[in-house]
């Protein structure tokens, strides 16, 4: 399939795109490395008069360390993430699941900005994103605002962004020094999206553990903050948080497999992931 006719706008300004996206209303929509619009595009499921391009928008791309945090602008690649010193130092969970999706080519071209903004549950970095306590800044008519990641995600494909705004940047505390980190993803084939997968980032403190965030990728309408096997991590056992992150989803049952499958195979990458961030972790 091709896509219907659109008109294409390339912007070199915040402002200007979102004068733009303000101007032409609910039928056009920022573009970014086009790897989940421009597809959905072709199978005539986004039907769009208008694809505002953020790719000319000097402002949105780059890695900066600011107050304890890292600002990764919106069109920054996912291979740009997996060539940055200052992920590698600060935030190597981030390079281990841009890692994990897809191929290179799709990694060359899409964004860490669309990946998040997309709202498309399969996606993986919205997971890790509530796991690192991540905000995302929001620009729009109205001004900037801060969205968290474990505030943002509504349904399926439905987020807090309102029509006519971009998300600019994400803003990532750094976790602490030695804290223990994994990304476990189950997929069919190499380049697809989660069957089911599971991130975490904990800390330790003479061996056991002091703080835990626990999320989970394609197990529900929208990824899943498992705040409870967090906390029953906190000086207690791996098998309880299991349990209580098999807990909290819903998975469709779908060609990845039946929903009970897929609630194990999800409580599997749980166990896998926190015994990969406890053996990493320092303490
Ligand atoms: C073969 C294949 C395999 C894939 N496998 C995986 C996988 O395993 N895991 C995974 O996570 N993803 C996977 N993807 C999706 C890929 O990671 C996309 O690049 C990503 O989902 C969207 O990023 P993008 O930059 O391409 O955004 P686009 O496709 O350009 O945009 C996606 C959506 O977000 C909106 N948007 C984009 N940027 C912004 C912004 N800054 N502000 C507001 N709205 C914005 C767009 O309007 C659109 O609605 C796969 C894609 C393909 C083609």
């Amino acid at each position: 399939m091709i896509p219907g006719s659109f008109n294409y706008h390339s912007p070199a300004t915040v402002e200007e795109a979102v004068g733009l996206l303000a101007n032409l209303g609910e039928d056009a929509r920022p573009l970014a490395g086009g790897h989940s619009l421009l597809p959905m595009m072709k199978l005539r499921l986004a039907p769009l008069e208008h694809l505002v391009d953020l790719g000319q928008i000097a402002a949105l791309k780059g890695i900066n360390h600011e107050d304890g945090a890292l600002v990764v602008g919106a069109m920054t690649t996912q291979a740009d993430l997996l060539a940055s010193d200052l992920i590698a130092g600060h935030c190597p969970i981030i390079q281990e699941t841009a890692a994990q999706i897809a191929d290179p080519q799709v990694r060359y071209l899409g964004t860490l900005g669309g990946n998040v903004a997309n709202g498309d549950p399969a996606n993986d970095m919205p997971a890790v994103m509530q796991c690192l306590d991540a905000s995302y800044v929001l620009t729009g008519g109205g001004g900037t605002r801060e969205v968290k990641a474990r505030d943002f995600y509504e349904g399926a494909f439905f987020t807090k962004l309102v029509d006519g705004e971009i998300l600019t940047a994400v803003r990532i505390p750094i976790p602490a020094a030695g804290h223990g980190y994994a990304y476990e993803k189950l997929k069919r084939k190499i380049g697809d999206y989660a069957t089911a997968a599971a991130g975490v980032v904990l800390t330790l403190s003479g061996g056991t553990c002091k703080t835990a965030s626990i999320a989970l990728t394609n197990l529900g309408e929208t990824p899943l903050l498992a705040a409870e096997a967090a906390a029953a991590l906190v000086g207690t056992s791996v098998d309880q948080a299991v349990g209580l992150a098999e807990g909290i989803t819903a998975p469709a049952s779908d060609g990845r497999g039946p929903a009970d499958y897929r609630t194990k195979m999800g409580g599997v990458m749980v166990r896998r992931a926190l015994e990969r961030a406890l053996a990493r972790a320092a303490g």
